[in-house]
């Protein structure tokens, strides 16, 4: 029997390259033992179900679960194409009514602090709202890896969606307590293995600090709307960015508010 700390999942590519999944996202298959569980589904492109077919095949191994850590739609668009190759698999995620029924699959649920065999590795769901209210990452303690969903890109920073459910006060916490955690090793859903996970994580934690203050800058200058507060501060940025760039003036906006420093009356402003 392999040891449980030797555990390294197959990363394959769910062949989705763009403006704002990078490279493509990874999706990671744990394998092993006859029996294998998907972390995220991808968008159902026929290169990914190739790979992941023969991974399967390579292994010896039948799907088990397809465990997906948001419902982003490059997390989960893959889910129906992933279901009917494998009718026998378990699609699971943490529950969000509204938004699960569009998906079409009848979820299982995940649940935090929840324990998932995966093959020889025992996985841990880690509720960690923020870039979505339904976002889990997967803890591997064994290895002490992280399967970190989009809560951290290594060579770039999250998109805190407000008008799609995104928050910041919960990002932030989420990204203290997987800190707490002491991974060795985060594997996120969009680009590179982080092989230093303190030093990114309170990066993300300064710069988002740092982020904050240019926004309380913005406003006591003058700048009332999201589409003002966000020109002065990304200035320059590529004009295809600048949506996203809104959503994330829009998370600290809400976050200021949350925290009684800003409010909007008939344009934003500190208190
Ligand atoms: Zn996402």
């Amino acid at each position: 029997m392999i040891a449980d700390h030797a555990v390294a999942p197959i990363v394959l590519d769910a062949c989705n390259p763009g403006p704002m999944t990078g490279a493509g996202n990874n999706t990671y298959l744990f394998a092993s033992n006859g029996t294998a569980v998907l972390v995220d589904a991808g968008v159902g492109h026929a290169d990914h179900l190739a790979a992941l077919e023969r991974a399967l095949s390579d292994n010896h191994a039948s799907l088990e679960a397809v465990l997906v850590t948001h419902g982003h739609s490059d997390h989960v668009s893959g889910v129906p194409a992933l279901a009917n190759a494998y009718p026998e698999a378990v699609f699971a995620k943490f529950l969000l009514p509204d938004d699960d029924r569009r998906h079409h699959i009848r979820w299982r649920p995940l649940v935090d602090g929840q324990e998932i065999r995966a093959g020889d590795a025992l996985l841990k769901v880690v509720h960690t709202p923020g870039h979505s209210p339904d976002h889990v990452a997967f803890w591997h303690d064994a290895s002490r890896g992280l399967y970190t969903g989009d809560l951290v890109i290594a060579d770039g920073s999250v998109v805190i969606e407000a008008s799609r459910g995104g928050n910041l006060t919960e990002y932030l916490a989420s990204l203290q307590r997987i800190l707490e955690l002491e991974p060795r090793q985060l594997f996120p859903a969009h680009g590179p293995r982080v092989d230093n996970p303190p030093a990114l994580v309170r990066a993300y934690l300064e710069h988002r600090r740092r982020r904050e203050r240019q926004v309380v800058a913005a406003i006591e200058a003058g700048h009332l709307t999201v589409e003002a507060i966000a020109e002065s501060i990304y200035h320059g940025l590529e004009p295809r960015l600048m949506p996203a760039a809104r959503e994330n003036v829009r998370a600290h906006l809400a976050k200021l508010a949350a925290d009684g420093l800003a409010a909007d009356r008939d344009g934003w402003r500190m208190l």
